[in-house]
């Protein structure tokens, strides 16, 4: 079997043209202009280079984009109070600080106080508990993605055995909640768990999050499974510095039904989702209908 590659780069790009005609219909009919704020502290290589491409794509679908840079030294009290000021901004709907932060500040307590109908990164503890109790709550970004894709190439997934590997906050567990909510039966593995590959050889669904170069490999994965590989590691091979997942690519998608590559599955959906949040978060904030397709 060759498996169906799941294109997140295209269907990122569809999210976005969503998100764009519901920001340009709330300008239209509304005169409302959804607006994202990201809070960078530090200088960290990396996190500049997510909130630059964030901010791009933020102006590409018509919101406004604010970005708050602040030196690495930055006290937590000058921090919170930036985020109280967005908190009460009118103008702005979502309010992203970019993680990690420097080590002398606490990062719980700056992410618990982003408003949480403002928290488009769906990490404040409100909507941690709201998704667990299944209620309407902003919904992580990237296992947001992954359920969109999952979607869409299933339609439904009501008992649907999945397996997500990682029990990270930010991935692993929201994921692992989705899926339930979605009416899979869900497994959460871990660096604990014994037998992993049996336990992922029974699920339909594999979500692979973990941070280990191309750990599961194909004799793992059940004959027409399909694969979510989330993981983002720099490898050398060959001489040349590469992108690979958690998953072996090529022995996965010789069994799997489908699989998201890496590069171009399910990093691209990632920002396309924290647009969607972005624009959710606007109409809530508005007591506009929601736009279909872009929550969970
Ligand atoms: P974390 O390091 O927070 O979590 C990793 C998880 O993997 C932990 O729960 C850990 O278990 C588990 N784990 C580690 N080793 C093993 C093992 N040998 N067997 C089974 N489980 C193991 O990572 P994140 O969740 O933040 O990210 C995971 C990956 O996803 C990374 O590659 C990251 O770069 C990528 N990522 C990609 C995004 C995107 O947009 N595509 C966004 C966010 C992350 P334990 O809890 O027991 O330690």
């Amino acid at each position: 079997m060759t498996a169906t590659i799941i294109d997140g780069k295209a269907f990122a790009a569809r999210v976005r043209e969503q998100v764009a005609e519901h920001v340009k219909r709330l300008k239209t009919d509304h005169g409302i202009k959804p607006g994202l704020a990201v809070v960078l502290v530090g200088e960290d290589p990396a996190s500049q280079v997510y909130v630059r491409s964030k901010g791009k794509m933020t102006v590409e679908v018509g919101m406004n984009s604010v970005e708050h840079k602040l030196d690495a030294d930055t006290s937590e009290a000058d921090l919170l109070s930036l985020i109280d000021q967005l908190n009460n901004d009118p103008e702005i709907h979502g309010i992203l600080v970019q993680l990690p932060l420097p080590k002398h500040l606490d990062e719980d307590l700056v992410i618990n106080s982003v408003a949480p109908e403002k928290d488009v990164d769906g990490f404040h503890i409100s909507n941690v508990g709201l998704l667990g109790t299944g209620q309407k709550s902003m919904v992580p970004c990237t296992p947001l993605g992954c359920l969109m894709m999952l979607r869409d190439h299933h339609g439904s997934l009501s008992g649907m055995d999945a397996v997500v590997i990682g029990r990270s906050n930010i991935v692993g567990k929201p994921m692992a909640q989705l899926l339930l909510g979605d009416s899979c039966t869900v497994t959460i593995a871990h660096s604990r768990t014994k037998d992993l590959a049996d336990v992922v050889r029974r699920a339909d669904i594999v979500v692979a999050a973990v941070g280990r170069p191309e750990m599961v490999p194909g004799d793992w994965i059940k004959p027409g499974a399909t694969v979510i590989d989330v993981g983002i590691n720099r490898i050398e091979r060959d001489g040349k510095n590469k992108l690979v997942g958690d998953a072996d690519f090529d022995s996965c998608a010789a069994v799997a039904g489908a699989i998201t590559p890496v590069p171009g599955g399910v990093g691209p959906m990632t920002i396309a989702c924290l647009l969607a949040n972005t624009v959710t978060a606007c109409c809530r904030a508005n007591g506009l209908a929601e736009p279909e397709g872009l929550t969970a």
